[in-house]
């Protein structure tokens, strides 16, 4: 994570240099037109030591102040946006902290619950299996290496299809915004293994760093705190059969034949709706195709 001691970037020296600039000429403008409107009547020799002396002393003092003031401005800005990082991100493995995760899923999951065909959604809870053994036979440094080993395959393996969050301790989340039953028990399983395998670098021999994972894979209409009970429990499952597993469930608030039928009404209003939309633009004589593309 960046430091505030860190020296301010090229973009903020440059924020720096224009903010002083524009400062100073403002300054300098103001003081010569108040002195010409006031010293002209004088005339002469007057006149001209007044604008050079309302030419000089504007200069003098208003370059080191507005770039004193203008490095403040962005020594602030910079502490704000590590605040935000701070409040947002795990400080080990960067992940989002379980705030931040609870928080951009929830959105998603109310975002999800307004459309007419919403996306089908993964939720999954991950758990370092034995971890306290890794710490009491590795050390912490290197339970804490494996925890960053295992937040980095989380991310690599959900990229930007969604979020990866560190619920506390040896716990993360991860939650897949557009899942499709036929990939999503492969992706878990990818994190499962690859976090084998990292975890043999970073702890090899007796006991090795595993997770164990539990998958819902949901529709919507859907409450977070449901989902994460499903997921919970099929992590618990995991954890009984054995630990190092991945245990999936679908999950969807309607049986079977009704969440069929349900999808099929969904897709037959939203075309209906599209057919409504498109022949009220043409009995106006509009071009519907570049209406609909707004
Ligand atoms: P299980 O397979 O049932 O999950 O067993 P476990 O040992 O993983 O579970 P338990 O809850 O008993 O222990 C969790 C351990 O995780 C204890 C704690 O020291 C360790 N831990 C939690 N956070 C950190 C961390 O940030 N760094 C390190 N190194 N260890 C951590
Ligand atoms: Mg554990
Ligand atoms: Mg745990």
């Amino acid at each position: 994570m960046k430091s505030l001691e860190q020296g301010l970037d090229r973009r903020a020296i440059i924020w720096i240099m224009n903010w002083t600039f524009s400062g100073t000429a403002g300054c300098t403008a103001v003081a010569l037109l108040i002195t010409y409107y006031y010293i002209a009547p004088f005339g002469g020799e007057v006149m001209a030591t007044s604008m050079r002396l309302a030419l000089f002393i504007p200069l003098l003092l208003a370059i080191p102040l507005f770039a004193f003031i203008g490095i403040k401005l962005q020594q602030l800005a910079h502490a704000n946006d590590l605040l935000t990082l701070a409040s947002r991100y795990d400080g080990l493995t960067g992940c989002l902290n379980r705030a931040a995760f609870t928080s951009d899923v929830t959105a998603f999951f109310a975002e999800q619950d307004l459309k007419l065909s919403p996306a089908m959604s993964a939720l999954m809870v991950l758990d370092a299996d034995h971890f306290k053994r890794i710490n009491d036979c590795h050390g912490h440094l290197a339970g804490d290496q494996a925890l960053v080993a295992i937040a980095t395959e989380m991310r690599e393996a959900v990229g930007n299809n969604g979020r990866v969050g560190r619920l506390g301790g040896e716990e993360f989340g991860v939650f897949v915004f557009h899942a499709r039953p036929e990939t999503i028990g492969a992706m878990a399983e990818r994190i499962r293994l690859a976090v084998a395998e990292r975890g043999q670098a970073i702890a090899p021999g007796a006991e090795p760093v595993t997770v164990s994972v539990g998958v819902a894979l949901f529709t919507y209409p859907a409450q977070y705190e449901d989902i994460f009970k499903i997921a919970d429990d099929q992590l618990y499952l995991a954890k009984n059969t054995g630990r190092n597993r991945v245990c999936l469930v679908e999950y969807s608030r309607l049986p079977g034949d009704i969440k069929a039928m349900a999808s099929q009404l969904r897709e037959g209003l939203a075309g209906a709706l599209t057919d409504a939309f498109r022949s009220g633009l043409d009995d106006r004589g509009e071009e519907p195709s570049r209406v609909a593309g707004r």
